[in-house]
């Protein structure tokens, strides 16, 4: 009781969510989404019953101050949002913070995240990446954000993207990592037309432009790193494994 689930919910497919999530909304006594609506058709898939409050974006702090009030009442809530884990690129933090400052607890039900969906699945090989999220709307922002990530060349950057400025955002990356920079789109994760394709930023545009079809749907855009880190270690290693093979060859 008195506590506040931080629930994970499924980014397509609605039968990605865990067992202990399925519990929690089942279990709480108010659900807050971002909206109801999305909401009301993963609790009907799963036949789960409980009341629902809206927090969003434009409604954070007002909605945190009666999920408080609930919480004082030993009542116990769960957040969620559209989709994925709640304050990533989500609402969630302002209401987390305050629960937390009134000495409440915060409980995480971890799950689908688009992100690590598409990273895990991308084989794109590297131990680092910076996830940014959203970029700027506007292309002057927009490029200039993306210049400051210009010296991370050794992570993989990670980025969602809306459908509609899909083209010019790849333009805007392009002009700053030139257009041989390898990305990889994953669309519509855990889908039906669930899509991954890499290739240099030039490729890849012209594969969208050839297909309008591709550019609709939900994306996230991987840019892959420059100089993998330990590009001085693999050469010792092939060295040595060279040293192996000409010792035993006759
Ligand atoms: N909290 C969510 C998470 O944990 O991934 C992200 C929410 S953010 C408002 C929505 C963005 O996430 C979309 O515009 C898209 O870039 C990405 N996204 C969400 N679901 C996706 C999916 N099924 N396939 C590809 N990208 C997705």
């Amino acid at each position: 009781k008195s506590t506040l689930y931080v629930v994970a919910t499924p980014i397509g497919n609605l039968r990605d969510i865990s067992l202990r999530a399925l519990e929690v909304l089942a279990g709480v006594d108010v659900i807050a989404a971002e909206h109801i609506q999305i909401t009301q058709r993963l609790l009907a898939f799963h036949a789960i019953h409980t009341k629902m409050i809206t927090l969003h974006q434009h409604n954070e702090r007002t909605a945190s101050e009666k999920i408080i009030a609930m919480l004082a009442e030993q009542k116990s809530v769960a957040l969620v949002t559209d989709a994925g884990t709640p304050g990533i690129s989500d609402p969630g933090g302002l209401l987390i913070n305050q629960v937390r400052e009134r000495g409440y607890q915060v409980t995480p039900i971890p799950g689908a995240n688009a992100a690590i969906c598409a990273l895990s699945a991308s084989g794109i090989v590297t131990p680092h990446f910076l996830f940014y999220g959203f970029l700027p709307a506007k292309s002057g922002e927009r490029k200039r954000k993306l210049e400051s990530l210009k010296s991370l060349s050794s992570c993989t950057l990670i980025f969602y993207e809306a459908p509609h400025r899909l083209l010019e955002c790849l333009a805007d990356m392009t002009a700053v990592f030139g257009a041989c920079r390898q990305i990889t789109i994953a669309r519509e994760l855990t889908k039906l037309f669930e899509t991954f394709y890499t290739s240099n930023l030039d490729g890849v545009v012209s594969w969208l432009q050839s297909d309008e079809n591709q550019q609709k749907g939900e994306f996230v855009l991987l840019l892959s790193p420059v100089e993998p880190e330990n590009d001085a270690e693999i050469s010792e290693q092939v060295k040595h494994t060279l040293y192996i093979l000409m010792e035993s060859l006759p």
